[in-house]
């Protein structure tokens, strides 16, 4: 967490995203204290995902007990 940019730390993906790849947040000024360069991308991928299988669990159909013998 301290090494989140506090753009990342307000972040409603920020406990799966994680600020994205360390690599990835560099800055000649700042240092990795940034987002993503990918950001937008990561937002709009994790928020796509979340919401697909918050579909799939509300529609998939409910496994069936087997009959007592
Ligand atoms: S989506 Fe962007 S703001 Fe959110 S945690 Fe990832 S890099 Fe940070």
């Amino acid at each position: 967490m301290a090494a989140l940019a506090s753009q990342c730390l307000a972040c409603p993906v920020r406990d799966v995203c994680g600020g994205g790849n360390y690599v990835h947040r560099f800055d000649p000024v700042r240092g990795f204290r940034n987002p993503s360069v990918y950001c937008a991308d990561l937002l709009r991928l994790i928020t796509h995902i979340a919401s697909a299988v918050r579909l799939s669990l509300l529609t998939r159909p409910r496994p069936t007990r087997p009959a007592a013998p």
